[in-house]
């Protein structure tokens, strides 16, 4: 079990919406997004299970995370993000 329990929902990377854990790994989850359909994973393996629920955020978080996306997004386009 990845990330745990407190990881089960996560803000999307992408839009920074509600994700929904799809898939749970030894190391990574897997999630989609119900707002814009963005999937991705995250590796829990470094850092360990996260120690608060990640969901929800607050607004100054979503929009911090929309606008890192933003810059990832430009830097490694829309099908590479891990
Ligand atoms: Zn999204």
């Amino acid at each position: 079990m990845a990330g745990g329990i407190n990881a089960a929902t996560m803000p999307c990377l992408k839009c920074a919406g509600e994700a929904r854990r799809t898939s749970e790994g030894q190391e990574n989850d897997f999630y989609e997004c119900g707002e814009c359909g963005f999937g991705f994973g995250i590796d829990w393996s470094e850092g360990g299970p996260p120690p608060t629920p990640r969901w929800p955020i607050s607004e100054e978080e979503a929009e911090e995370r929309r606008e890192a996306a933003c810059r990832v997004f430009r830097t490694l386009g829309q099908s590479d993000v891990k």
